[in-house]
């Protein structure tokens, strides 16, 4: 086996101390003990470039980040029952960012308590129950939140109000209309829903449809959904907590991409670089009547310190070339991973959007039966070289390429040296 006694006796501590259900990932699990920028050394002191941990948006260990929570932390650190200025002025330059019928925000901890908190707005502001998602979609693992998440696992329930759409997949569904059949595939279920006498809450969509697989959505193949859901009376919810804060390259939001106003749109993970601060943006009117029945209260949601860290993550974003950064590097990438594979003969599909990257592989039949053998195969001779990605979809045939947005063009020199050794090698 390629783990060494250290890396064994550390797995064996970890799983005799640890609850069973948290997963590792890689063949020879990565064990970093220290990051900055895009790069974590290991406890044997190798270095690693990272491409694939999207909460580190400026980079690990970021300086002006670290400063900024530990300032605040030092000063004052309460919750959302006293005034702050930081929740005020955060929102006031978070908003802004957003169209402006986009104008109030609520924070929580994490993008599961985010979509948590959308899901009982819509189901309070349409007074309905129905909830419709992508076939193999993550929202989250509170309970509520996981009943619209199959891709939790095989223990994951589903709400019996729950119906789910295949994602658009622009790869193995070519020349047709996506946008007229995704809009079909929303409104046969609203259909399904309403036949059983169930209104609709809530369509809910990750802007990259990560675990479906990654699915772009480009060229406003969600745009005729929106209306099919809108005129369901259901709400449009955008779950940017993936794909938000520039993730997709020259926006800062999915939905400007996408051409869409969605209704609510749920933020997170990369949103304070590491620190759990995570929100719903929307109307007030869609938080009006939710407000007046519900004193929410979340102990850490809205804290002045992770505020303070989230506040220098967006002006790091916003004022470093970080959107154009993303957008260049994120083309380069795709462009020269397809120029590599290009050379093989086997079946692949190189997508995505900024830097948040899909590499599909199949066999070469007609059905494009998914290969997710060599993807795994391509994700641990990838880690073998001391880069770190991994492979999503429902059946694990797509390489993920996440990096930190600050990913520089030596990153991307090193990664595509990588990257066509390892194809050389796996025979792609
Ligand atoms: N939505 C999406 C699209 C996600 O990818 C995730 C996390 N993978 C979540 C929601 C849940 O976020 P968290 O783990 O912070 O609860």
């Amino acid at each position: 086996s390629l783990v060494d006694g250290g890396t064994r006796r550390m797995i064996e501590r970890r799983s005799a101390l640890l609850g069973p259900s948290y997963r590792l990932q890689y063949s020879r699990p990565v064990h970093p003990v220290r990051a900055k920028g895009t790069r974590l050394w290991d406890a044997s002191g190798e270095e690693l470039l990272d491409a694939y941990n999207n909460v580190p948006c400026v980079g690990h260990a970021n300086e002006r980040v670290v400063r900024a929570m530990s300032d605040q932390l030092s000063m004052i650190n309460t919750n959302t029952r006293y005034l702050q200025d930081e929740v005020v002025a955060y929102a006031e330059a978070l908003l802004s960012t957003f169209h402006p019928a986009l104008n109030r925000a609520m924070f929580v901890c994490t993008g599961s308590e985010a979509n948590d908190l959308a899901v009982r707005v819509a189901r309070q502001v349409t007074g309905q129950n129905g909830i419709i998602a992508s076939q193999f979609a993550y929202h989250g693992n509170t309970s509520l939140v996981s009943s619209f998440s199959p891709a939790g696992g095989p223990g994951t329930i589903l709400d019996r109000d729950v119906r789910l759409v295949p994602a658009p997949d622009s790869y193995r569904m070519r020349g047709i209309d996506l946008g007229e059949w995704f809009a079909a595939q929303v409104q046969a279920q609203i259909d399904d829903l309403a036949s059983r006498g169930v209104g609709l809450a809530a369509f809910i969509v990750d802007g990259v449809f990560s675990t479906d697989g990654i699915h772009p959505a480009d060229d406003g193949v969600l745009r005729r959904a929106a209306e099919v859901v809108r005129r369901a009376g259901g709400l449009f919810i955008l779950d940017e907590v993936q794909s938000g804060f520039g993730r997709t390259g020259d926006h800062l939001w999915g939905y400007e991409r996408f051409g869409i106003l969605p209704d609510l749109v749920t933020l997170g993970k990369p949103m304070a670089n590491g620190l759990p601060v995570a929100g719903v943006v929307g109307q007030w009117d869609l938080f009006e009547d939710f407000g007046a029945r519900v004193p929410y209260f979340n102990t850490f949601g809205g804290g002045n310190a992770c505020i303070a860290a989230a506040h220098e993550v967006l002006n790091i974003v916003q004022d470093s070339g970080v959107l154009s950064n993303v957008a260049t590097q994120g083309r380069r990438l795709r462009g020269e991973m397809e120029r590599i594979l290009s050379r093989a003969g086997r079946a692949t599909d190189v997508r995505g959007a900024g830097l948040y990257i899909g590499v599909e592989f199949s066999r070469s039949d007609p059905a494009l039966t998914p290969d997710p053998q060599v993807t795994g195969q391509v994700v641990d001779g990838m880690r073998e070289e001391g880069v770190l990605i991994s492979a999503a979809g429902p059946n694990g045939n797509v390489l993920k390429i996440r990096p930190p947005l600050v990913f520089d063009d030596a990153d991307a020199d090193r990664f595509l040296s990588s990257f066509e050794r390892v194809v050389r090698r796996v025979g792609v």
